[in-house]
């Protein structure tokens, strides 16, 4: 049956291309979608899919019921886009100033779309049911994965799978892990209240540049300094913000940034250590200083029996050239969290064209993606599904 399913996967791959591209030029923002999730419900309509709209808000759900009895497979895929302006020399450009997919989240909706009416084809010999999960802001914390799964886009669910297509690996790569594949991804927020004064007479004031400056150098001392070296630890300031005439000294400083961790042990000992150092420096100084941590999407960690699974069924997908495992990646992804809930993993699929002299990365305003790989995308899910109907049953 699955070279059936492959074969319409190809004859689909114009309409898939198809697909990408109107929703390419159609970029909408996370927790503001609203035409793409009703192209994704009418899509899934139209090809005689039950649907249901408004899950956790945004989502979209579609459940196809197999002919035989058995194992109901989760597949997901995110549909937002982000606040970029797309500076894309191409003829699907987006077309809505300021917003681009720059993430490829247009790929993981064309090709689980596409999935669907290949898999719809062969409806009446599937052993068990296909849950499509098409979720909702994935990029902007809460995120849409936390707010469809208590709406209940999982009961009944036995095992989740999702790709993420990958363009800094070659098309054709698949990459798995058997554990964290992907950080946990918070914020925070620090403002800092010194005291003005004249340039000239920093006897007289409390400088907030430099409080904040010192603040951020700390910083990498918990990271060089206070955490296992063997235990990864991002902390990036990523906005710093103290304007003043050049010669005034700042009496307030505002600094955001995030952490990236995958032990939820060293995520707390970093927030520590943070709360430890703002407060013996805002005490050397004598000014306030006000520490807001927000703890976003917790770490990706995989299955281990499911990620071996992915590995096992992909290598045998006749354009996958290679199997490994990945790296873990310090980026955050809310997939972490249907992990939670049931078994499952969460894969690369390789996206990056061998045509392109020059590979931008992800959340780059020139970001692309190399739409084959949607169709290995589609090939390495459409395989899982029908091998997770014989092992889960
Ligand atoms: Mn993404």
């Amino acid at each position: 049956m699955i070279s059936k399913i492959e074969e319409k996967l190809h004859s689909y791959y114009d309409e898939m291309v198809q697909i990408r591209r109107y929703l390419h030029q159609h970029p909408e923002l996370s927790f503001q979608e609203v035409k793409t999730p009703k192209y994704i419900a009418d899509y899934h309509r139209k090809i005689g899919l039950e649907v249901k709209e408004e899950v956790g808000e945004r989502g979209v759900v579609a459940t196809l019921t197999g002919g035989k009895p058995g194992p109901t497979v989760a597949l997901r895929a995110d549909f937002d886009a982000l606040p970029m302006q797309d500076e894309k020399d191409v003829p699907y450009k987006s077309k809505v100033p300021g917003v681009t997919h720059a993430c490829g989240h247009d790929g993981h909706t064309a090709l689980l779309l596409i999935l669907a009416k290949a898999l719809k084809s062969e409806q009446d010999s599937l052993e068990g049911s296909v849950v499509f999960i098409h979720q909702h802001a994935e990029e902007l914390a809460p995120g849409g994965a936390i707010a469809m799964i208590a709406d209940g886009c999982l009961e009944g669910v036995d095992v989740i799978f999702g790709t993420h297509l990958w363009a800094t690996e070659p098309t054709g790569v698949i990459q798995y892990n058997e554990n964290a594949l992907m950080a946990a991804a918070d914020k925070f927020e620090i403002f800092v209240q010194g005291k003005g004064g004249h340039g000239a007479q920093p006897h007289n004031s409390k400088d907030a540049i430099l409080l904040g400056s010192q603040l951020v150098e700390s910083f990498q001392q918990i990271v060089s300094r206070r955490v296992d070296p063997l235990d990864p630890v991002v902390i990036s300031v990523g906005s710093f913000e103290a304007k003043n005439a050049f010669n005034v000294i700042a009496d307030t400083a505002k600094l955001i940034g995030t952490v990236r961790t995958f032990d939820e042990q060293t995520q707390r000992q970093v927030q520590e250590e943070m709360n430890r150092v703002i407060d013996g420096l805002a005490a050397s100084f004598g000014a306030e200083v006000n520490f807001h941590y927000y703890k976003g999407y917790p770490a990706l960690i995989n299955h281990c029996e499911e990620s071996q699974f992915v590995r096992d069924i992909t290598k045998d997908i006749p354009e996958i050239s290679k199997v490994e495992e990945s790296k873990p990646q310090m980026g955050g992804e809310d997939f972490s969290y249907y992990l939670h809930h049931v078994k499952g993993a969460f894969f690369f699929t390789g996206a990056q064209s061998p045509n392109w002299d020059v590979t931008y990365p992800h959340h780059h305003p020139k970001f692309d993606i190399d739409e084959k790989a949607m169709l290995y995308g589609a090939k390495a899910l459409a395989r899982l599904t029908l091998a997770s109907f014989q092992k889960y049953k």
